[in-house]
């Protein structure tokens, strides 16, 4: 090894789902909305006065921050805006979890957030999900570093209550908590209620999957003053301009359709309560869901076949090779036509397994 490599950071990343290039593949690997952001984003797209953009973005985003404390009832102090939700928990590892104990997560989660852990040499212990994928609130009662869970959690689907959650809050005044709400909208309730209540709390949600926005990259976290003036302090000693003109006007339009968003949530939630149906009467079992996903397994075909033969026929869902979750399939909830040729697919690859076929 040449002698500067030693001194490399060396991190494994980590692996987004993919994005194929054929417009034709049935894409339920990524969690992304099937339906457009509402019609105010194009609108503001459309009009937007492009000699803006001579000039440097507002490095507060402080439309955009203000659009997001009106909705939430808070005030802007307690708002921070970053490059979707993503760079927002990225800052906020490298903000809060800083004295070298360990941080807690559970053992299946996001899994970004060993990565990170890993990145700012943040020492972590994965606390393991119950049998039913749920928290054991009692494995976040010790001493720690700091706390994030994700709620709904990903890849499981699986809500834990709010009052579960407060107790882990509680417990931990000496910690920040993080609880990572990307898929609330589809069904969870979400803790930023308890904000003015725990100056140690911090809730992050994203635009980019209830308001069909992952190509925009925004994520915001919400928290009391004193957090969100610690993430502004690190943001600003990394990059004052991570939000641009462009992605704030759109933003601003998406939060202020709330009508739209409700709406689009319900349809996904229409699409997934169907679809769950459908996948129990072929042999699929899964924890219950409050997200635009289903974690999948099947009774009796292991999950990596039927993620082969899928991806084979342009069906692209996510399935991880880890302990625990390998007879597990991801699946997003795509529109009722995409999840209909989902089924039918099934039907007809589980009748070839059933009757004699090899894979039975
Ligand atoms: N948290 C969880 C639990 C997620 O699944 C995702 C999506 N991959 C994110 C955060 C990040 O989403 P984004 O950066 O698009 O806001």
């Amino acid at each position: 090894m040449m002698s500067w490599e030693k001194n490399v950071r060396k991190v494994v990343p980590y692996v987004a789902g993919e994005q194929p290039k054929n417009p034709n593949i049935i894409k339920l690997n990524t969690n992304e909305c099937p339906y457009p952001p509402a019609p105010g984003v194009g609108a503001a797209l459309h009009g937007f006065d492009c000699s803006i953009l001579k000039r440097y973005p507002d490095p507060d985003a402080a439309l955009l921050v203000e659009a997001l404390a009106r909705r939430h009832g808070l005030s802007p102090k307690q708002v921070f805006v970053g490059v979707g939700s993503d760079d927002v928990l990225a800052m906020a590892f490298m903000t809060f979890f800083q004295s070298g104990k360990p941080i807690l997560f559970p053992d299946i989660t996001y899994s970004f957030y060993d990565v990170w852990a890993d990145l700012y040499q943040i020492p972590y212990e994965c606390q393991p999900l119950d049998e039913y994928f749920c928290i054991r609130k009692e494995d976040y009662f010790k001493e720690n570093g700091g706390i994030i869970i994700a709620n709904p959690n990903a890849p499981t689907g699986v809500l834990a209550q709010v009052s579960v959650l407060e107790e882990i809050i509680k417990a931990n005044p000496d910690s920040v908590v993080i609880i990572d709400e990307a898929y609330v909208d589809f069904g969870g309730e979400s803790c930023a209620g308890l904000i003015n209540q725990y100056e140690n709390l911090l809730v992050t949600q994203t635009f980019s999957k209830s308001r069909s926005l992952a190509g925009l990259r925004i994520g915001y976290a919400m928290g009391s003053e004193k957090l969100i003036h610690y993430l502004n302090d690190v943001k600003f000693s990394f990059n004052s301009y991570t939000m641009n003109a462009v992605t704030i006007a759109a933003g601003i339009a998406s939060v202020e359709d709330e009508a739209y968003l409700q709406d689009t949530v319900a349809k996904v939630v229409r699409t997934r309560e169907r679809v769950k149906k459908e996948l129990s009467d072929l042999g699929f079992i899964f924890p219950d869901t409050m997200t635009n996903f289903i974690f999948a397994a099947h009774e009796t075909v292991p999950a990596q076949e039927i993620f082969e033969a899928l991806r084979t026929n342009g069906i692209y869902v996510r399935y991880w090779n880890k302990p625990r979750i390998s007879n597990y399939l991801r699946i997003s909830i795509g529109t009722d036509e995409e999840m209909d040729k989902l089924i039918s697919f099934l039907k007809d690859y589980f009748g070839s397994c059933y009757t004699g076929g090899q894979k039975g």
